[in-house]
C-alpha cells in the first residue's frame, strides 16, 4: 500500500516543497492540487513536470480535482469535457493515472433519479477521454452541506451504472463519516475499485457543523477508523491511502515538521486500521 500526501495538507508549499517535504518524511506518493499544478505550470513545461517527478523517489498520484463535473449544462459541461482532456495530459506529463471528479452541489429541485442519470452520462463521457490517456476517474462523495453525491452507497450506485474498468470510487473518511455512509456499504465496494482512500480525522461529533478546516491528523479525532478500516480489509487490500487535511493550523507549521508528523500519524492510524 502507498503512503500519500495530499497537497491540500500543506498548503504552505508550492508543487515542488510537496515532492521534497514527501520524500524526506517518507511518503511513496504525493496528490496533487489543480492550483499547485497551474502554478507550476505558470512558470514551466509539461516536460519539467515529468523531470520533476523522475528525479524525485516520490511519484505523482491523483490530481484533486476536476471540480463540480455533473449537472451543467450548455457551455458549462463542455468546459468540463476539456478539462479532463487538460487533466489528462497534465496526469500523464507527471506520470499519474488517477484523476478524482467532484460532484456539484445539489440544486433544490433536483431528483435522485435525474442526479444518477446525469452523473453516468458525465462520467461515462469523461471515462472515453480519460482512456486515451490510459488515465483512471476516481468519483469522490462529498459528505458536507447538501451535494448531489453524498455517500458511498449513492457513489457506488453511480459507478456501477458507468460500468467502466477506468472509473472507480474515492473513500474519504470524513465525508464516510458527515455524509452518514454505512459501514455495510464497504462490504460491497470491491477494493480494487477504490481507487483512492483519503485518509483523516475529525475533531468533534457535532456532525452539522464540521467543515474541512475541522479535519485533524487521523487517530486524534472521533471517527471509527478502526471500524472502516477493519471493513475494507475485509474485502481485500486498497492501492493507496492518502493524508487529505485542510487545517490552517498546519499550515503554520514549519513544512518539514509537518512532513514528519503527518507521516507518524498516518503510519500508525493505518497500522491500526489495516492489520
Ligand atoms: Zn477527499
Amino acid at each position: 500500500m502507498l503512503y500519500g500526501l495530499n497537497g491540500s495538507t500543506t498548503d504552505q508549499c508550492t508543487l515542488e516543497e510537496d515532492v521534497l517535504v514527501a520524500e524526506h518524511a517518507g511518503y511513496d506518493v504525493v496528490e496533487l492540487r489543480t492550483y499547485k499544478l497551474e502554478a507550476f505550470l505558470k512558470e514551466h513545461t509539461l516536460d519539467d513536470l515529468t523531470k520533476l517527478f523522475e528525479r524525485s523517489s516520490v511519484k505523482a498520484d491523483a490530481i484533486n480535482a476536476i471540480e463540480f463535473f455533473n449537472l451543467k449544462q450548455g457551455e458549462e459541461r463542455a468546459q468540463v469535457l476539456k478539462d479532463t482532456e487538460k487533466w489528462c495530459q497534465i496526469a500523464r506529463a507527471a506520470g499519474s493515472s488517477y484523476i478524482i471528479a467532484v460532484p456539484s452541489p445539489r440544486p433544490p429541485d433536483a431528483a435522485d433519479e435525474e442526479i444518477v442519470k446525469d452523473s453516468v452520462q458525465m462520467l461515462q463521457e469523461m471515462s472515453d477521454i480519460a482512456e486515451k490517456y490510459q488515465v483512471n476517474i476516481a468519483l469522490e462523495f462529498i459528505g458536507i452541506q447538501d451535494f448531489s453525491v453524498k455517500t458511498l452507497e449513492a457513489a457506488r450506485k453511480i459507478m456501477n451504472k458507468v460500468n467502466r474498468v477506468n472509473v472507480g470510487l474515492v473513500l474519504d473518511v470524513f465525508h464516510f463519516y458527515t455524509g452518514g455512509s454505512s459501514l455495510d456499504a464497504i462490504d460491497d465496494t470491491p477494493p480494487e475499485k477504490i481507487f483512492v482512500f483519503h485518509i483523516n480525522d475529525a475533531e468533534h461529533a457535532r456532525i452539522e457543523e464540521l467543515e474541512d478546516k475541522d479535519r485533524i491528523f487521523p487517530g486524534l479525532g472521533v471517527i471509527p477508523l478502526k471500524e472502516i478500516g477493519k471493513r475494507v480489509q475485509k474485502t481485500g487490500q486498497i492501492r493507496m491511502v492518502g493524508l487529505e487535511l485542510f487545517r490552517p493550523d498546519y499550515w503554520e507549521m514549519e513544512k518539514y515538521d509537518l512532513g514528519e508528523q503527518s507521516y507518524r500519524y498516518v503510519k500508525e492510524a493505518s497500522d491500526k486500521m489495516f492489520v
